[in-house]
């Protein structure tokens, strides 16, 4: 998921092209709006954090675009792309790198296993086993 700051910053375009060109193939997009409840359900595993609060807030506070990729080591590979989870501590040339700006506002969302990246498709998507 492209999150909502790096869409008002206009990075959707790059980050996409970044994805593309690490040879994920995009079998679903939608650019859509998360409300706080939403946004709240999404990383319901981070309710009893501190930051919790904050992470709805920021998640609903305009559009997201929300995508299925598919690649082989799809998960590891991608997180790889994305950067550690505080852009100060990532690698040079990830995403987070280049368009995150900060902890809280990190720029985009990478699934952290298989069976989750397939929850979250199913949070988006509700036909996600067609594509
Ligand atoms: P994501 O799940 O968004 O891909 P992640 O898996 O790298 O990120 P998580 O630990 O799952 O990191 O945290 C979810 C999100 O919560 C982070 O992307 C970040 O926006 C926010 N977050 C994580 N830790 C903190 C923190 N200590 N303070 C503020 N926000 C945080
Ligand atoms: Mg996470």
């Amino acid at each position: 998921m492209i999150k909502p700051d790096a869409v008002l910053d206009g990075h959707s375009g790059s980050i996409l092209k970044m994805i593309e060109q690490a040879g994920f193939r995009i079998v679903a997009m939608k650019l859509t709006k998360l409300s706080p409840e939403r946004a709240g359900q999404f990383y319901e595993v981070h309710k009893e954090k501190p930051f919790y609060d904050g992470l709805k807030e920021i998640m609903s506070k305009s559009q997201i675009v929300a995508l299925v990729l598919e690649k082989e080591n799809a998960v590891a590979d991608f997180r790889k792309l994305i950067g550690s989870t505080n852009p100060a501590n990532a690698e040079e040339g990830t995403i987070r790198k280049l368009y995150a700006r900060s902890l809280e506002s990190n720029a985009i969302h990478g699934s952290d296993s298989d069976e989750n990246a397939l929850l979250e498709s199913r949070f988006f998507f509700s036909r996600t086993e067609e594509y």
